[in-house]
């Protein structure tokens, strides 16, 4: 066949055997060599490997049963990219009828450049924090320890249990560097995440994220301290009670620890909504004024079919003249 052939026969009704989508012109020109057209999806690939190994038969029934559940398992996720484009849809109508009350209440701000922001709220409740808890926790603390006591520096370090190694440290430098540089940005930042009072802690749980890398980084910078002073140390941070459904390090008043003895993971981490304004910033510099709109849901549960997500403060961080 001439390509100018192939090129013809190829056309909108080249549609893979398995989930009906079009397939591409590279998957299409394999069609004489598989003996059969089928997208570059794994799964749809996976089906369709099995047609010369089966009987015909055979091979109608496995055909049949794998696109039922193929096309089953797409709508799922269509439905579910749809809720969250949805969500994101209202919320941001609602973020912009926000902006314009307060524009019409506040006429001054019109020339402004403001960036408007949406930050969750972290957990609240706080609750006495149980002895099985702190037995995790210590366990937890000491397995860490020990075994970053075997490496001679926190370079070479690699944990396979948050998949951190060093490198994730130069994530905390670059955003040290820029805050070093960027004053004004650092205390906007930090305003947000205190408004926001640690929406992304909840997924700390009993470990904090804290890792080899950060007890071998801990100890490289406190040489006289033994592995047992680093953990009579971390546990004497301990509160009696935490926020429910949290971090064990996240209380009312924060997180526990200071900054040198958190993970990587918890220094170097912002959400998106902090992210993008980040670049906004150092795009239009500091004359970005900050709307946030707060939300009730967690960094975590934005698109929980139960949670309402509805707004509960709305904050316009370095204007003045705001009553
Ligand atoms: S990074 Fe985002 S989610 Fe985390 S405390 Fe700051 S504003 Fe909240
Ligand atoms: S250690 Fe602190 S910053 Fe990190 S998840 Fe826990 S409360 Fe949040
Ligand atoms: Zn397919």
């Amino acid at each position: 066949m001439t390509d100018k052939t192939i090129r013809t026969q190829f056309s909108s009704q080249s549609k893979c055997e398995v989930c009906d989508c079009q397939v591409n012109y590279s998957d299409f020109l394999l069609y004489e060599k598989r003996g059969y057209l089928v997208c570059s999806s794994y799964d749809c690939k996976a089906v369709m490997s099995q047609k010369n190994k089966l009987s015909p038969a055979l091979f109608a029934f496995h055909l049949d049963r794998n696109k039922k559940i193929i096309h089953e398992r797409r709508a799922k996720d269509a439905a579910a990219i749809k809720y969250r484009e949805d969500i994101e849809l209202k919320e941001s109508l609602e973020n912009q009828k926000i902006l314009q009350s307060i524009l019409s209440e506040n006429p001054h701000l019109v020339a402004k450049n403001i960036h408007t922001l949406t930050i969750p709220s972290g957990l609240s409740r706080s609750i006495p924090i149980t002895e099985e808890r702190l037995e995790i926790y210590s366990k937890h603390l000491k397995s860490i320890i020990s075994k970053a006591a075997c490496f001679a520096d926190a370079a070479k370090v690699t944990d396979e249990i948050f998949e951190q190694n060093y490198e994730n440290h130069d994530r905390v430098l670059k955003v040290e560097q820029l805050f070093a540089n960027q004053p004004l940005l650092k205390s906007m930042s930090n305003q947000l995440c205190a408004l926001c009072k640690g929406g992304c802690c909840p997924v700390g749980g009993d470990h904090a994220y804290l890792s080899v890398v950060t007890m071998r980084c801990y100890l490289d910078t406190h040489p006289d301290l033994s592995e047992q002073d680093v953990l009579d140390l971390y546990l004497s941070k301990i509160s009696t009670k935490s926020i429910a459904g949290a971090c064990i390090n996240q209380t009312r008043e924060g997180c526990v620890l200071p900054r040198e003895m958190r993970s990587d993971v918890c220094n170097g981490f912002y959400c998106a909504p902090l992210k993008s304004y980040h670049k906004e910033y150092l795009i239009k510099g500091e004359k970005t004024e900050v709307l946030a709109i707060q939300r009730s849901h967690t960094h975590w549960n934005r698109f929980d079919p139960d949670e309402e997500n509805e707004v509960v403060n709305v904050v316009l961080l370095g204007d003045k003249k705001l009553s």
